[in-house]
This record gives structure tokens, C-alpha cells and sequence, in this order.
């Protein structure tokens, strides 16, 4: 019988060219909704998804021979793994993939509330000459607090620590000496990253233990003059309580890619903040990492239902 791969959100063409040559067939449709996910799904031996359609206990239970739920990506969220489990069905991902991408934007936002490129371009399209405002912040020589030092924090302290000359201070569940040798990082707790740090970037998931793990207390513990920097999920931080430090001056800046409510709602007060650079999750959006992604878990099905 020849297997079966819905492919529910758009993927690289590599990658669905790689099913086709090794026998699968392939049916593509745009991230339908749960119900008409659930009535396509049977006959399909392995679906593939990004961080939409969302693969729902229903949606699993409405599965017949579904055997690997595939994201081309590193998130789960949009997974019902228990449901999956449950039934047997394997859930694979490609944490690998959007590493580079993620860690590039991380640095991109820095710079751009650093040397205010957001601000700046914001105020020559609107006819203004802003030169004394936009006086900004170098990279080089300041202290990066990494919080969560795994595959993209890592690849972060990499940029900064070779790149600019950054000084790397990391706090992760356990210290990673070969990672400390090759950035000459230290590890360190919470606290004392936030009051140290001069760029404060976050890489942990969300989890009970990170949900709002960036709230008002540790907020004020931060620099005057630091910037923190956001593109693991929104919840980590209290967004609440990050506008009244934004506001107040308690910190310089933020980027954010992330937000405890997505797409980021109209009447965001974070909307109206000079000091900080937003984008809509893009983290993982590069040209590459997709094409990565889609690669890396088309060769898991194969693997898996040969
Ligand atoms: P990873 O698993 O390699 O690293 C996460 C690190 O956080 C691990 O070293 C882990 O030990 C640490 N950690 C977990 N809980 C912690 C805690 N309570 N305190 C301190 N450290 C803790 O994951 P990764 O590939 O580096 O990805 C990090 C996060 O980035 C993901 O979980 C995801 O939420 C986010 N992400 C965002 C985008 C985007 O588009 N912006 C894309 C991909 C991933």
C-alpha cells in the first residue's frame, strides 16, 4: 500500500519532492480548521504541520491508520502529544532547523534598539531628522545575560561573544562547561544575570516554571540602560508589567517577536513605546530554516514508515 502524507501547511517544495521520489503520495491543503481537519485526515499515514492547523484530540481521535504527526518546525504547541501518545502515534519535530534563524533575529533586535533603527527609519518616513535622539548604544564590550543557554541561546552567544566582544553570562537548569570554554561564558543565577546584564535575551520554553518568569520584581532588578530582548514565547514575561517598566524607565528597551496574546492585539500600549522594536513571530521565518524544517522532518516520516 503506498503511504500517505497530508501535508497541511505550506512546506518546501524539497521537502515534498523527497516523499514523492520515495513513493509517498502527497496531498497538500492550507491549514484547514479542526473540523475539516478531522474529516481529512483518515487514510493519511503521516500529516505534516507548522505552527498551524492545530492537531487537536479530535482531530487524532478522528485519525484511522495516522502513524507520525510531523511539525517542520520546533514547537508543539499546536499538538495534543498526550492525545497522540496515547493512540500510539510518533510526534517528531526539527528543533535543529530554525536555530540560526531565531538567533539571527535575537541579534537583529538588539541592534535595533541599540542603535534605535527602528526609531529612526520610523521618524525619516514621517520627515523628521532625528540625529541627537537616536544617539544609541554599542554592542561591543557589554555584558549579554543568556536566559535558557540551549541550542539558541548558545547559537546567540556565538554571534555576541565573536562578533561584538561581548562578555556571555548564561543561566540554564544546569551549567554547560564546554559551552563556558568556548565563550568564555559564566553561568549564573537569575537574579544576578538581570543585574549584571546589560542585554538581557531570552531562550527558555514556555513551561509552568518560565510563565512569567520575567515579571515586575525581576524587572526592576534589570539596568537602567538594559534592553531586553524577546523570541522564545510571550508568556515568559508579564507583558503588563514589562510596558510599566518600558514607561517608567525602570529599562532602556525591548524587542519582541513574541506575545502572550497573538497577533498582537490593535490597542497594545506596547504599540505606542518609542523604545521598543516589534515583530510578528518571525523568528523562525527564513528562507533556510524552512526549507530545513520541511527536509528535516520529510526524512523522519521516511525513516519511520519505511
Ligand atoms: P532548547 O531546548 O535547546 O533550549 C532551551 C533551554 O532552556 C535548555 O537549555 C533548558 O535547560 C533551558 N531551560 C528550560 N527551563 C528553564 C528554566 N526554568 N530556567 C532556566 N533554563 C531553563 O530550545 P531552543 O531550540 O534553544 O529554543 C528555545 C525556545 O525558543 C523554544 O522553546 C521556543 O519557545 C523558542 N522559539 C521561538 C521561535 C520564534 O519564532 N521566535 C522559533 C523557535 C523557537
Amino acid at each position: 500500500m503506498t503511504p500517505r502524507v497530508l501535508v497541511a501547511s505550506r512546506i518546501s517544495r524539497s521537502a515534498v519532492e523527497l516523499l514523492k521520489s520515495r513513493g509517498f503520495e502527497v496531498v497538500e491543503v492550507n491549514e484547514p480548521p479542526e473540523e475539516e481537519l478531522a474529516n481529512l485526515i483518515k487514510g493519511f499515514h503521516a500529516i505534516i504541520v507548522r505552527s498551524k492547523p492545530r492537531v487537536t484530540r479530535r482531530v487524532i481521535e478522528a485519525a484511522d491508520v495516522l502513524r507520525v504527526i510531523a511539525r517542520a518546525g520546533v514547537g508543539l504547541d499546536n499538538i495534543d502529544v498526550e492525545a497522540a501518545e496515547k493512540k500510539g502515534i510518533k510526534v517528531v519535530n526539527a528543533p535543529e532547523s530554525v536555530t540560526q534563524a531565531v538567533a539571527e533575529l535575537a541579534v537583529g533586535l538588539m541592534l535595533a534598539v541599540a542603535r534605535k533603527i527602528a526609531f529612526s527609519d520610523r521618524k525619516m518616513r514621517s520627515g523628521e531628522w532625528v540625529k541627537h535622539e537616536a544617539v544609541g548604544l554599542e554592542l561591543k564590550g557589554k555584558t549579554l545575560g543568556i536566559v535558557g543557554f540551549g541550542r539558541i541561546g548558545k547559537a546567540v552567544a556565538r554571534i555576541c561573544y565573536h562578533g561584538f566582544g561581548m562578555k556571555v553570562v548564561y543561566t540554564d537548569q544546569r551549567c554547560d562547561q564546554e559551552a563556558e570554554r568556548e565563550f568564555n561564558a559564566e553561568c549564573v543565577d537569575l537574579e544576578t544575570l538581570l543585574r549584571r546584564a546589560d542585554i538581557v535575551s531570552l531562550h527558555v520554553p514556555l513551561t509552568l516554571e518560565t510563565k512569567h518568569m520575567i515579571n515586575e520584581d525581576r524587572l526592576r532588578l534589570m539596568k537602567k540602560t538594559a534592553i531586553l530582548i524577546n523570541t522564545s514565547r510571550g508568556a515568559v514575561v508579564d507583558t503588563n508589567a514589562l510596558i510599566k517598566a518600558l514607561r517608567e524607565g525602570w529599562i532602556a528597551g525591548a524587542g519582541l517577536d513574541v506575545y502572550e496574546e497573538e497577533p498582537l492585539p490593535k490597542d497594545s500600549p506596547l504599540l505606542e513605546l518609542e523604545n521598543v522594536v516589534l515583530t510578528p513571530h518571525i523568528g523562525a521565518s527564513s528562507v533556510e530554516a524552512q526549507e530545513q524544517a520541511g527536509l528535516e522532518v520529510a526524512q523522519k516520516i521516511i525513516e519511520l514508515l519505511k
